[in-house]
């Protein structure tokens, strides 16, 4: 069996959805390949034959090994202005060698104006035509190589982003075309999305053996007949990074993913994709997540921890301070009362607390209740301010145009950021996009948005007038022109953005 993380998704940190399924698989002694092909292509389009036509290019090619081994180190990340160039230089021998197929790509994101990742049919068609993707010729290579070598039964593809949508429909056609005979299987969070939305029917039937929804651990294993008692759905797998090539990734030393949940614990926000799913909370106890982070960090020895938890729940924040990992972490936690608390941050910091991703989303409080975030905009602002003093950097995300807000809580937004600027050290904003199954479909006018049969979400008639085109302008025009939003957007490390901001935190690297 080989596990296939497909491009395109930032190539900074080894895929904890295929480290998840192998360490089930080795738990269950199948015998398994791991693929980082995102990793591998893109560094195949950037060390390729040179495709320069202009000076930028031409001076990028030039300096790419000296770019990727300096984002490979921590000095670069203390000299923002050194890091800026090198991530655009390796970024435009991405953009340039795939501009030869007319694909828009960059180190974060894939986009054919010819195709749409939302379309099934744009889907079947890029696995018709796998020779018009830019990563053909190595994945072409690589794949044959690896199934002579070795020649697998099941080729499992895990499918987190939309940007890895048409890549991996290419290489499916591709393996499809080349060896009939292998059973090919789809999951990971951008399919369990799919497969969720009702009435959705599988469009893939006839390129694809079977769509997984949720964890994939048990469908994997029960391909290989191991099922009922002896792999359930709710145990829980170690993941296992060994086969991943952890030296190669666009970070200063490994970066460690873990997931202690699944779900999230509130579930209550209106605007929140989780919550329109229903998918359940499900979390591991706090001494199990101890427990593996001691043998991950023994087996990986990283530099960084990230949690992928929706949110990380108050009682790990607790069993970290208890048992700190020895390692810098950082995760999206809630504004509580907890670090409201300037002690428990600071036992937070100490336990390797480097940052914390934020869901403020508004600065009014009216649309905050709206929205059932459960945030006090007064508890909120002391969290930042102990935060800061405990020297745990905060980032912190917003989100605009919720039917509930218009320019006036819109303007208070912007207002509660520059007040508290100095406690605000990288800023993520969004626009409200409207999930075509959540609660607040059905109290809206809904019309179309993006076409196309795979679609997540829908437009709608905003109640108050307040669009997606004058939400942008207001952005645009009006916030990211203050000079203190500036101060602040200024710091967010291009197109790595929050997977790089903690290295420029952390003040000594153990790399
Ligand atoms: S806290 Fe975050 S993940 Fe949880 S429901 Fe709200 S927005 Fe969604």
């Amino acid at each position: 069996m080989i596990l296939i993380h497909p491009p395109v998704a930032k190539p900074c940190e080894p895929p904890g959805g295929i480290a998840k399924l192998a360490g089930a698989l080795k738990r269950h002694g199948v015998k398994h390949a791991v693929l980082d092909a995102n990793l591998e292509g893109l560094l195949s389009l950037i060390q390729g034959p040179s495709t320069a036509s202009d000076r930028w290019t031409a001076r990028a090619f030039r300096n790419r090994h000296q770019h990727l081994k300096a984002l490979r180190e921590s000095s670069i990340y203390r000299t923002p202005d050194r890091y800026r160039r090198a991530v655009a230089d390796i970024n435009r021998l991405a953009e340039m060698a795939a501009r030869q197929k007319s694909i828009l790509l960059s180190l974060a994101n894939y986009q054919d104006p010819a195709l749409s990742a939302l379309r099934s049919t744009d889907l079947l068609r890029a696995s018709r035509h796998p020779e018009h993707n830019p990563f053909y010729p190595y994945f072409k290579s690589r794949l044959e190589s690896l199934f002579e070598k070795e020649p697998p039964q099941v080729v499992g593809f895990s499918v987190n982003y939309l940007s890895q949508a048409l890549c991996t429909f290419a290489m499916l056609g591709f393996i499809r075309r080349q060896w009939p005979e292998l059973t090919l299987v789809l999951g990971g969070g951008l399919i369990t999305s799919w497969m969720q939305q009702p009435g959705r029917q599988n469009p893939f039937e006839d390129l694809v053996d079977h769509l997984v929804a949720g964890p994939g651990e048990e469908a994997l294993l029960a391909l290989r007949g191991i099922d009922g008692d002896q792999a359930s759905a709710a145990e829980h797998y170690r993941p296992d990074y060994n086969r991943l090539p952890q030296k190669d990734y666009l970070a200063p030393g490994t970066i460690l993913p873990y997931s202690a949940s699944t779900g999230c614990y509130w579930n209550r926000c209106r605007f929140c994709p989780e919550n329109a799913e229903g998918n359940p909370y499900v979390a591991l106890p706090a001494e199990r997540v101890i427990a593996d982070l001691k043998v991950l960090v023994d087996q990986t020895r990283p530099s960084l921890i990230h949690f992928l938890d929706n949110a990380v729940s108050p009682s790990l924040m607790e069993a970290l301070v208890q048992q700190p990992p020895g390692i810098e972490w950082y995760g999206f936690a809630r504004i509580s009362r907890r670090l409201a608390d300037l002690d428990f941050c600071t036992a937070l910091q100490r336990s390797g607390c480097v940052m914390l991703k934020v869901g403020l989303e508004s600065g009014a409080q009216t649309v905050l209740d709206a929205e059932q975030k459960g945030i006090d905009l007064e508890l909120a602002a002391r969290a930042l301010r102990n935060l800061k003093k405990a020297g745990i950097a905060a980032y912190v995300y917003l989100l605009f145009g919720t039917p509930s807000e218009t320019i006036t809580e819109a303007r208070a937004t912007l207002d509660f950021t520059v007040r508290h600027s100095d406690t605000i050290d990288f800023l993520n904003l969004a626009i409200f996009n409207l999930p075509l199954c959540g609660q607040q479909t059905r109290q809206l006018e809904t019309q179309m948005l993006y076409e196309g049969d795979l679609s997540l979400y829908t437009g709608f008639r905003h109640p108050k007038g307040w669009d997606r085109g004058s939400v942008r302008q207001f952005l645009e025009k009006e916030f990211k022109r203050h000079p203190a939003v500036r101060r602040i957007l200024i710091q967010d490390p291009p197109l790595f953005t929050s997977n790089h901001a903690p290295f420029f935190k952390i003040n000594s690297l153990a790399v």
